[in-house]
């Protein structure tokens, strides 16, 4: 599989996840889009989802997002926090 059709794939897959309503195949899709990821050294952008649960991250959802100075803070409905600096 080429990169580019590898990050096809992804985004594929991660719009699936996005929509599915059932949350064990949401994670499903995430967790395939994370293996092509790895199988093809492509990376996936760290915002996307929660890397602790695999819950694709749609804000008001399953993620909650706070601003602060001068980061973002994704809070996941299974608890995780990740902060992301924001320049
Ligand atoms: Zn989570």
């Amino acid at each position: 599989m080429s990169k580019q059709l590898a990050r096809e794939e992804i985004e594929k897959l991660l719009k699936l996840s996005k929509t599915e309503k059932d949350e064990k195949l949401s994670r499903r899709y995430v967790e395939l889009a994370l293996k092509i990821a790895k199988r093809n050294q492509v990376k996936i952008g760290n915002r996307r989802f929660c890397k602790k649960c695999l819950s694709i991250y749609i804000p008001g959802k399953t993620v909650k997002i706070r601003k602060t100075k001068n980061a973002l803070v994704y809070e996941c409905k299974c608890g995780s926090v990740k902060k992301f600096i924001v320049e």
